[in-house]
């Protein structure tokens, strides 16, 4: 039999973007279905964001209970018990997926159950089911890209999904492969729980993206805390022998290369868009050459009543970009007039401490014709950072020296994260670096650092000699 269903909007993906897509549509009067294969809440709440975090804040309460042994509090050896950390994880993600099929239904938002695909530019089959809209938004996300020498099992060489379940007994020699956000999270997670950990990245610094001055401060902290981090290096392939795998490494300056012995490794080379089996050439909806999806300020595809958002038309692939394409794609198709006009995204690797940016790098700032102006703040002038017994890391603020607007700010610090949102609203606002200086910050806390490193571009930091 063929329903045929008649939608203002059909949404194809319920991840972080789709979802928030699908419930402003309602909220705007729309008639929405949001069409899902697997669990609502995409990657971000089922194999992404949330257990990601969760996991790093179980290996941060061993870490802090050693930490702790400096200001005279000594804990016995974690007894850790696997099966209940996973569950514990496990749980959070249900109560959040449960969330939002709550939302969908309190908004009205009709939850279509399969995978969809375009027969037409106005029709998708989802499961057995045609269904026609008026509207499409594709919000289908990404997936983990392929290292062919390291073909993921998910039991020795896992991608991010299978590092998430945590193995019990623990490797005890872990390898990630990628120092982005997520080889630097589960390096952290692995190394906490108690595994010897190394993390080899081909670029010359962790998180390429990043702002040097930060990415290399924060690799230091990591290296101090144990993690082993190989920059300029690259995995050829693995031989397994009696249940190890030995591992070419090589570097990619001298050509060297070595083997090193591992239980398990982690693939993370990054993510690729999943648009392949969508039927987007019947929508006649164009990808470019690796697959994303192309849009306009108002998230149209090159059929302008189909919109795409989220990780699908790339990067930066976060949730909270995923969040906001999807709103403004939901408000432009209820006749609104919203476009993706963001001054910054911000990125975070949430280890302990953060790396935390928004805005240009220094690099960035230079290359695009700026006078730059820096101020630092070291974390080891903060009074609350040595109460927290948490004192490296710094706030690095850039500045066009011309018109003393902010350009961007650079953070590594505990709970970074959470203060960074300060100057992503300076950017929106085009704020300066003397507005952000006459703000009255709380004493004490870390957000005090961003005010003296804006100070500091001044040379009126207070806590700097
Ligand atoms: P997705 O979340 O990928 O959701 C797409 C959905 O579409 C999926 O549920 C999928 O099943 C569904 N789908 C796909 N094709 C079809 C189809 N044909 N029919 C029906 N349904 C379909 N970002 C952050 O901002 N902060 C973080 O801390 C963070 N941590 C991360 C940690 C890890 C380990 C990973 C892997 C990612 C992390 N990310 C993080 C990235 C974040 O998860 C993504 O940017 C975000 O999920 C993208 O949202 P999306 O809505 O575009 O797509």
């Amino acid at each position: 039999t063929q329903n045929s269903v008649d939608y203002d909007l059909l949404v194809i993906g319920a991840g972080p973007g789709g979802y928030h897509a699908a419930i402003r549509a309602a909220q705007l009067g729309l008639k929405v279905a949001c069409a899902e294969m697997g669990n609502v809440g995409g990657v971000c709440l089922n194999v992404g964001c949330i257990p990601t975090k969760a996991l790093l804040h179980a290996g941060e309460g061993i870490r802090g209970a050693k930490h702790a042994e400096d200001f005279g509090l000594t804990f016995g050896e974690p007894k850790m018990d696997i099966a209940k950390l996973n569950g514990w994880k496990d749980g959070i993600v249900k109560r959040l997926t449960g969330g939002v099929s709550a939302l969908f239904k309190a908004n009205k938002v009709t939850h279509l159950v399969g995978e969809a695909r375009f027969l037409d530019a106005h029709t998708v089959q989802v499961g057995g089911q045609k269904v026609t809209a008026r509207s499409f938004i594709i919000a289908t996300g990404s997936e983990p890209a392929n290292l062919p020498p390291f073909p993921v099992d998910q039991q020795k060489i896992v991608d991010s999904t299978g590092a998430l379940m945590v193995p019990d007994p623990l490797p005890k020699r872990f390898l990630a492969i990628g120092a982005g956000a997520i080889g630097l999270e589960f390096a952290q997670v692995y190394h906490n729980l108690g595994s010897s950990v190394k993390v080899i990245e081909f670029a010359p610094q962790v998180v390429p993206a990043a702002d040097a001055d930060a990415a290399n401060t924060f690799a230091k902290i990591l290296r101090k805390q144990g993690i082993a981090i190989d920059l300029g290096t690259k995995a050829n392939g693995f031989t397994e022998r009696d249940g190890e795998l030995h591992v070419e490494l090589e570097d990619v300056t001298t050509g060297e290369k070595r083997v090193e012995v591992y239980d398990r490794v982690l693939v993370a080379v990054g993510r690729r868009p999943r648009s392949a089996n969508l039927g987007l050439e019947v929508a006649g909806v164009q990808v470019n050459e690796r697959g994303f999806i192309g849009v306009n300020k108002k998230m149209q595809t090159s059929t302008p009543h189909i919109y795409a958002i989220g990780d699908v038309v790339g990067n930066p692939m976060l949730a909270h970009k995923a969040m906001k394409e999807g709103l403004v794609a939901a408000e432009v198709i209820a006749g609104k007039k919203s476009e993706m006009d963001v001054v910054a995204i911000p990125a975070v690797v949430y280890t302990t401490p953060e790396l935390a940016w928004v805005g240009l790098t220094e690099a960035e700032a230079k290359a695009k014709g700026y006078t730059v102006k820096t101020g630092n703040f070291p974390l080891s002038a903060s009074g609350r950072a040595m109460t927290l017994g948490d004192t490296d890391g710094f706030v690095k603020m850039i500045s066009d020296a011309k018109t003393d607007l902010v350009l961007g700010a650079h953070i590594v610090a505990p709970h970074a994260s959470d203060f960074l949102s300060e100057v992503g609203l300076a950017l929106e606002m085009a704020a300066t670096v003397t507005d952000i200086s006459l703000t009255v910050h709380a004493h004490p806390t870390l957000s005090e650092s961003v005010l003296e490193a804006a100070e500091n571009i001044h040379k009126q930091a207070i806590h700097i000699m």
